[in-house]
């Protein structure tokens, strides 16, 4: 048997044994697997538990960087350069500061800033335009 950390498409995190991957993915694909709190069958295997679990811890995301890779990433590294220049940084107001802009309730312009994986998510589901800014380790120097 194997224990799995799983996770519903809401947030919820529980525990649920099955006898091989496959078995996991059977019995997910069936609907079987479900959340104990909200019943969701929308069910994945938990990768990074913690960040998940917080709800209020920023990503991080780790780029692996071989040769052929320096020259596409310097070509997006001058692109997230140009959004930074032409737009204001708001923190971790991202999500707030993004849904007032898409309600109307403040000035339209260019924002960027750092936003949670839930609040990535609720704001996907309220409609709000936004793209992922690739963060280079340089970024913070
Ligand atoms: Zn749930």
């Amino acid at each position: 048997m194997i224990r799995f950390n799983l996770v519903c498409d809401a947030g919820h995190e529980f525990d649920g044994w099955f006898r091989s991957n496959d078995d996991f993915t059977g019995q997910q694909a069936r609907g079987f697997v479900s959340c104990p709190v909200c019943h969701s069958e929308k069910v994945g295997k938990a990768l990074m538990a913690p960040a998940v679990s917080t709800g209020r811890k920023k990503e991080k995301i780790a780029l692996a960087v071989g040769e052929e890779q320096k020259q596409v990433l310097a070509k997006l590294k001058e692109m997230a350069d140009a959004v930074r220049q032409n737009a204001d940084y708001v923190g971790d107001k991202f999500a707030d500061e993004a849904r007032k802009i898409h309600f109307g309730e403040t000035e339209k312009r260019g924002i960027y800033g750092e936003a949670s994986v839930d609040e990535v998510k609720s704001l996907a589901e309220d409609g709000v335009e936004f793209m992922p800014l690739p963060v280079f380790p340089d970024d913070h120097n």
